[in-house]
């Protein structure tokens, strides 16, 4: 029997709501043979500012850092933004990620049959795409030094940041995407812009001597950063891993998302080598907060992740996968991503169909 501790954050707006869900199951997968689940709660953001002063309180942290995984909902809300910047409900979700140290971003864009016509690209496109985006999240431009806006000596202004990346960070973050090439079909590409930036230069040498060493079973790519942008609109299904530095992370990922059409379906995983933490890629949506009406499936989703990615427990994250395909194809839909035709439920419902298809499950 193995012991596992989550730590839950709610965070604000419809996070409460969302959580509420994945805690169900949670709850689940606690009664499964061979495991045991100690589910805690935690404070962050702009209702943990309101409870302590702060958006991410020590106690969280230390919680977090001792937890197995960290479930969190989302944070932020239009009654904290007169806030100071270092006290933004915002604020305690990046420093999470600092004090954790979580330097891989894993943001998987899947498309759901039964919600394929939510997508804005051709079904033909899109039928089957699995990709799964690998981003460096601790380091490159957004982190770089120096940086700042100076005035030059005529007057003129002068704003500057710095992409660096140093060898272990790229060897560590391509370790990760050829791991979990491994789970899935063996392929990466490898996206940079080396024909332009030194520094993916370094990326593409490191990336390439990684594959040629230790992963001659994963195939390895290239691709420049522009035709990357390119292919994931003209042939996505080329994809499987996807691993890139920060900034293009950043901006390839909330591209391959859309490709699915539904910001209430994408979860998504930020890895340390000590810790992980689970979140959907959605904010707390302040517009339908407290109307039980939000999509709880991005966070359900985010748990399967972390059966996956945190708990070795794939058979299970599969089930839940196959129990939200499942409640999708009896037509049960969310107001986010109501069809024609389809059953409109709210969070609870939702939530309560995907326990039932798991509990159902063979
Ligand atoms: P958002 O993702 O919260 O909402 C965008 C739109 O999508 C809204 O219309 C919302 O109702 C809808 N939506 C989002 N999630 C949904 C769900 N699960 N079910 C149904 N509909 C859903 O983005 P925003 O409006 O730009 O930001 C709102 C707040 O969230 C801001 O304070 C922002 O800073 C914060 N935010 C937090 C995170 C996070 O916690 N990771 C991410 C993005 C934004």
């Amino acid at each position: 029997m193995t012991s596992k501790n989550i730590l839950v954050l709610p965070g604000d707006g419809i996070g409460r709501e969302i959580v509420a869900e994945a805690v169900k199951v949670l709850g689940w997968v606690g009664s499964r043979p061979g495991i045991s689940l100690t589910i805690e709660e935690g404070l962050i953001g702009g209702s943990a500012y309101d409870a302590t002063g702060v958006p991410l309180p020590e106690e969280t942290v230390a919680r977090a850092k001792k937890a197995d995984a960290v479930l969190l909902g989302a944070v932020g809300g239009p009654q904290w933004d007169k806030l100071d910047f270092s006290l933004r409900p915002e604020r305690g979700l990046l420093g999470i990620r600092k004090a954790l140290d979580l330097y891989c971003n894993l943001r998987p864009a899947q498309v759901f049959s039964p919600l394929i016509d939510a997508s804005p690209l051709k079904r033909e496109v899109v039928q089957g795409i699995d990709i799964m985006v690998v981003r460096e999240l601790s380091s490159g431009i957004y982190f770089g030094e120096p940086r700042g806006v100076e005035t030059l000596p005529d007057g003129r202004r002068r704003g500057f940041n710095t992409l660096s990346y140093t060898s272990d960070e790229i060897e560590r973050i391509a370790r990760r995407a050829f791991e979990i090439a491994r789970k899935r079909n063996r392929k990466v590409c490898s996206v940079d812009k080396a024909n332009v930036l030194e520094s993916t230069g370094l990326w593409r040498e490191v990336v390439s001597e990684l594959g040629r060493r230790d992963y001659p079973d994963v195939t390895l790519s290239h691709m420049y950063v522009d035709n990357a942008a390119m292919q994931l609109l003209r042939n996505p299904r080329q994809f499987d891993c996807i691993v890139t530095t920060n900034m293009f992370g950043d901006i390839l990922s909330d591209e391959a998302s859309m490709l699915t059409g539904s910001i209430g379906m994408l979860p998504s995983a930020s890895l340390g080598d000590h810790n992980a933490l689970y979140e959907p890629i959605h904010g707390s949506a302040p517009d339908i907060a407290g109307k039980g009406i939000a999509n709880p499936l991005a966070t359900v989703l985010s748990v399967a992740m972390m059966l996956r990615y945190s708990l070795a427990r794939p058979v299970e994250a599969d089930l839940i996968e196959k129990a939200v395909n499942q409640v999708l194809d009896q037509g049960l839909r969310t107001a986010d991503i109501m069809q024609p035709g389809a059953h409109q439920v709210g969070t609870g419902t939702m939530g309560d169909a995907v326990m039932q298809a798991l509990q159902t499950e063979k």
